[in-house]
């Protein structure tokens, strides 16, 4: 999964006001963002393999500390308890939110992975192979950011143009993503796949960053 991760991020301002977007885009993304820097140290591996499934050509044969369940909980927990050390406002509330949002992940991975996720270690492999339906899952990613944006919409309101205007904006480059994600050559290694997910990991949580900055909540 990759645009659809940004739906529940979206959608969770209207469970916990406090909580900035930029660090629910973050959280959404944590375990491929620790996922990316394990590539890089060669800890675990991805081989490209033009039409593994119809829409993704990884084989994410060998992940199992970010995407095993165990792996997948703990970051999650992590994620949430540094939120709760930081956080200055509801700080319980948000730290669940915030490692809620992590697990999202797994969850939204396990509908489209192919059976690569490990349950436990030594145990199986799980992934109910949504990438192997186009439509489905292109349908899936799409309704997930869409339905995340209605709940942002009604949980948040601009104080400016900018603001008005800027959820379309992320929304529109999601999607922009999406399509180059699709239409767009595979990546030559595991290593340029790590790189470029990291900066555009990066480069959505300040897209998100300007939203917190242009908005405010409802409540
Ligand atoms: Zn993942």
């Amino acid at each position: 999964m990759f645009i659809g991760h940004y739906g529940p991020a979206l959608a969770a301002p209207v469970l916990v006001r406090t909580v900035p977007l930029w660090a629910l885009f973050f959280a959404v993304q944590f375990i491929d963002v620790v996922w990316g820097v394990l590539i890089l140290a060669g800890i675990e591996q991805v081989r490209i393999v033009p039409g593994f499934t119809d829409v993704s050509p990884l084989d994410l044969h060998h992940m199992p500390y970010t995407h095993s369940l165990p792996g997948a909980l703990a970051l999650s927990a992590l994620l949430g308890l540094a939120y709760w050390l930081i956080a200055r406002k509801a700080r319980l509330a948000g730290g669940l939110l915030v490692a809620a949002a992590c697990f999202s992940h797994w969850l939204l991975d396990l509908i489209v992975h192919v059976p690569d996720l490990l349950l436990w270690p030594g145990g199986p492999m799980v992934g109910f192979g949504l990438w192997d339906n186009l439509e489905l899952a292109l349908g899936l990613e799409v309704a997930l950011v869409i339905a995340g944006l209605v709940f942002y919409l009604r949980a948040t309101r601009g104080k400016g143009i900018i603001g008005r205007i800027w959820p379309f904006v992320l929304v529109g480059v999601l999607l922009a993503l999406e399509a180059i994600h699709l239409l767009g050559e595979p990546p030559a290694s595991g290593e340029e796949l790590a790189m470029t997910s990291l900066a555009v990991f990066l480069i959505l949580t300040g897209l998100a960053a300007v939203a917190d900055l242009t908005r405010e909540s409802r409540a």
